[in-house]
């Protein structure tokens, strides 16, 4: 079987995503590679496929010992040959698994990072070695596992056998430094994007936060989520009241014993109670595909935690939510717990950081853009999913207030801090102001204005780009050059007055949502009689096409994404005579001819696939010729392929090329009245075809957009 086959037929899927096509080829051919992916995006497939198609075993390494049983079981549900080894098992059962894999029955073995368990398997047997979660063998990854250092042995050992690494966190240091340790030979690197289009990203003020957060939380009435707090106590509290209010709500936190720890998991996991209310102790290792939204209701430490503790929401592609709760009055907070005692140049790094954090809570801008951005990825364009993006602003002229405010900041001589400020526009009676400032011109000249009023104001410009205050020292309130005009009376300026929330951009519900309900049941019982977690008997994003499209027949149950040979056989039945009685009940038709077929064309896949991977890599800031030498392909292949989107109107032509060039080879274009031969002649061996190529598809396209606006 090819990969594509072995994706449909054994974990019913119809098409690869990201670069997990190009990777299983890497793989196939037996060379080393690197994997980042965002959590969610599909890391394991990457080793499971090639897995299937080796004659030996494949061992994944795989910090945690709560995930590898997930995961075995996972696979053990589409009927894969699949167990792990860890210290949790008794002599006797690791013995039984040794012999599976002497006897060569096994395809995966999950092993905990012990080289007790490496001595015992038998070389030989070996075909590929995946390390997962490999940012742990990094003391620069904000998760260092001492027991991976000894993955580095393993190339020692196994020269032979191709090593695949895959993480969804590591920044540049982090990624050289995992492939030195592991003595990875001349790695292929795969690099996704990081955006996670599914989650809609929201920041509300810390200001009656209970009540928000109820708020919230009705609107999610029977989904699951997490909210993190920040104190174990806090978990505790806010459990009990959720309980209180209704909803089914446990704590979880390092100071609860294990055992009832991992029975508040466990619970969790299975849908037995929708709500899990932790410290940042929980996740790592938590697969569960659908978490529907994550709640912070304090302030993470950076953006790096922030990301992954959100990212585990939505990890089945399905609309699902992040919602911070910012006060400023936390970034004073959490000082406390990122600085390090004895260490200031640790503790400068995670202030940075922490006042990142911060600056993301106060953003006036597309959360998600910032989000890319500080992973180094150039955004995507209007994201259309975030508080900002989905909030319609009104602006009003400013001028007056900035220069009132400038004039003063600069009277001030820029040493006073912006309350300050404020009292000397206002001349408030009874606030201690310098009695030498208050002959100053413009002083109390913005009497009547609220305090309230030019504190927003004073952000507004902080936001834009006219006053800053410095980092540390004395918060005092500096003057940039943008504001010079401004005082000049050359310059105006805009402020954002009023919002108005799109709440109404609720994610619409096209799917039979009572059917739906009820096939959650379903599957609860399923699963709870099998002993796995929910989702791995089915996924929410599989019952939702269930509910969309409504099968009936082991034939339609196929071409549902999700149903592979064995959960056709296992599940079809049940589910389709519900969908059956639903569909009678409410007198309505499956709507099934709407799906479309499952296409076997690899081809196809095969070139949407690298065209999608040098978009990738465009948007993360890669020039043509980086991206050809990086990927082995001929920049006339990389041109092409970026010209599909332009084409699309995905990418706009000025990112791709200069100007000057456009111009000359558009002039060219429309001389020779597109005549191939007769561009190329009057250009010269100046420029390429691809280059060619490109302004073409960039002309047609505006032409086009001429003609519908027509
Ligand atoms: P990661 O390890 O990168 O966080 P997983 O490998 O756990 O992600 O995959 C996340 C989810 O996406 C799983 O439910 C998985 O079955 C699903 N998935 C992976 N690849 C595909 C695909 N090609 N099509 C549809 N679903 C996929
Ligand atoms: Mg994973």
């Amino acid at each position: 079987m090819s990969p594509i086959e072995i994706l449909q037929r054994k974990f019913g899927y119809a098409s690869f995503r990201l670069e997990q096509d190009a990777i299983i080829t890497a793989v196939l051919e037996k060379k080393d590679t690197f994997v980042l992916m965002p959590t969610g995006g599909g890391k394991s497939l990457c080793y499971q496929i090639p897995a299937l198609m080796f004659d030996g075993l494949t061992i994944v390494v795989s910090p945690l010992i709560a995930l590898m049983k997930d995961q075995v079981d996972a696979l053990k549900v589409n009927g894969i040959e699949a167990a792990f080894l860890n210290s949790t098992q008794s002599v006797e059962e690791q013995d039984q698994i040794l012999q599976q894999v002497h006897a060569n029955t096994l395809k995966l073995l999950y092993l905990a990072p012990e080289s007790s368990f490496f001595k015992r398997v038998s070389k030989p047997n070996v075909s590929l070695i995946a390390v997962d979660e490999a940012h742990c063998i990094s003391h620069w990854g904000h998760d260092f596992r001492p027991e991976y250092l000894m993955l580095s042995q393993l190339k020692k050992s196994m020269p032979d056998v191709p090593v695949i690494a895959l993480t969804a966190t590591a920044d540049k240091i982090t990624r050289k430094d995992i492939v030195d340790k592991l003595a990875l030979n001349n790695p292929l690197t795969f690099i996704s994007s990081f955006n996670r289009a599914n989650i809609r990203y929201k920041v509300e003020a810390k200001k009656n936060s209970f009540e928000k957060l109820l708020y919230f939380l009705r609107q999610h009435e029977d989904e699951s989520g997490i909210i993190y707090c920040l104190s174990r106590a806090a978990t505790e509290r806010l459990a009990e009241d959720l309980t209180l209010k209704g909803f089914t709500a446990l704590p979880y936190h390092a100071g609860i014993d294990k055992g009832q720890r991992s029975k508040n998991q466990d619970q969790f996991i299975r849908d037995e109670i929708k709500i899990i209310v932790a410290t940042v102790a929980f996740g790592m290792g938590i697969d569960k595909s659908n978490v529907r939204f994550v709640v912070h209701m304090d302030l993470p430490k950076n953006i790096e935690s922030y990301y992954q503790e959100t990212g585990r929401a939505g990890r089945d592609g399905l609309h699902s939510e992040a919602l911070l709760l910012y006060s400023y009055s936390d970034v004073a907070k959490m000082k406390k717990f990122v600085e390090i005692e004895g260490n200031p140049e640790q503790s400068a790094i995670y202030l940075k950081k922490l006042n990142q954090m911060a600056a993301y809570g106060e953003l006036e801008t597309c959360r998600r853009e910032y989000l890319l951005r500080y992973f180094d990825e150039k955004p995507t364009g209007y994201c259309g999913n975030c508080d900002f993006c989905l909030t319609n602003f009104e602006t009003m002229e400013g001028t007056i207030y900035a220069q009132k405010i400038f004039s003063a900041v600069s009277r001030l001589q820029e040493r006073h801090t912006p309350s300050y400020v404020v009292d000397f526009l206002r001349g408030t009676p009874n606030v201690k102001i310098n009695p030498e400032h208050k002959l100053l011109k413009t002083f109390g000249t913005g009497r009547d204005v609220s305090k309230e009023k030019w504190g927003i104001i004073i952000r507004e410009l902080i936001i834009q780009g006219y006053l800053h205050i410095p980092d540390g020292g004395h918060q005092y309130l500096k003057l940039l050059s943008k504001s010079e005009g401004v005082l000049k009376g050359t310059d105006k300026v805009m402020l954002i007055t009023s919002k108005d929330r799109m709440e109404a951009a609720e994610h619409p519900t096209s799917y039979e949502v009572p059917l739906f309900a009820r096939m959650k049941d379903l599957r609860r019982k399923l699963a709870s009689s099998e002993n796995v977690p929910p989702y791995i008997v089915l996924s929410d994003a599989t019952l939702t096409e269930l509910a969309s499209y409504l099968p009936f027949t082991v034939e339609e149950f196929s071409r549902i994404n999700g149903f592979g040979e064995i959960k056709i056989r296992k599940y079809a039945k049940p589910f389709g005579d519900m969908i059956r009685d639903y569909c009678e009940e409410v007198n309505i038709q499956s709507r099934i001819h709407l799906l479309p077929p499952r296409s076997n064309n690899v081809e196809k896949s095969k070139d949407s696939e690298t065209r999608q991977q040098t978009l990738t890599l465009f948007k993360k800031g890669y020039d043509i010729h980086e991206i050809s030498n990086l990927r082995g392909l001929a920049a006339s292949t990389i041109q092409s392929h970026l010209a599909f989107y332009v084409e699309r109107g995905q990418i706009d032509i000025e990112k791709v090329m200069e100007r000057r060039d456009i111009e000359v080879i558009s002039h060219a274009i429309t001389n020779s009245k597109g005549v191939w031969a007769a561009i190329k002649e009057s250009l010269g061996q100046q420029y390429s075809y691809g280059q060619i190529k490109l302004v073409r598809v960039a002309m047609e396209k505006s032409k086009k957009l001429q003609r519908e606006s027509v």
